[in-house]
């Protein structure tokens, strides 16, 4: 991607853990809460961390299921 402003290619990026959009890097003067950071890895919003969390969830419940 190509900003016309300042005629910098973005060349770094990444994307959302859970959903896996892509999370462009935010200038350093931009919102602070476009994308959040938890535990060394950024997700596009609250709503991903949560349901990653759920989902950790379900496997650990179960794998103990699976044990039992
Ligand atoms: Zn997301």
């Amino acid at each position: 991607m190509k900003f016309a402003q300042n005629r910098l290619y973005i060349e770094s990026y990444s994307k959302c853990q859970n959903c896996g959009i892509l999370l462009y890097e935010r200038p350093a003067n931009s919102s602070a809460d476009l994308t959040i950071l938890k535990d060394g890895k950024t997700y596009c919003s609250a709503w991903c961390i949560a349901w990653e969390d759920e989902r950790a969830k379900r496997h650990e419940a179960a794998a103990q299921a699976r044990q039992a």
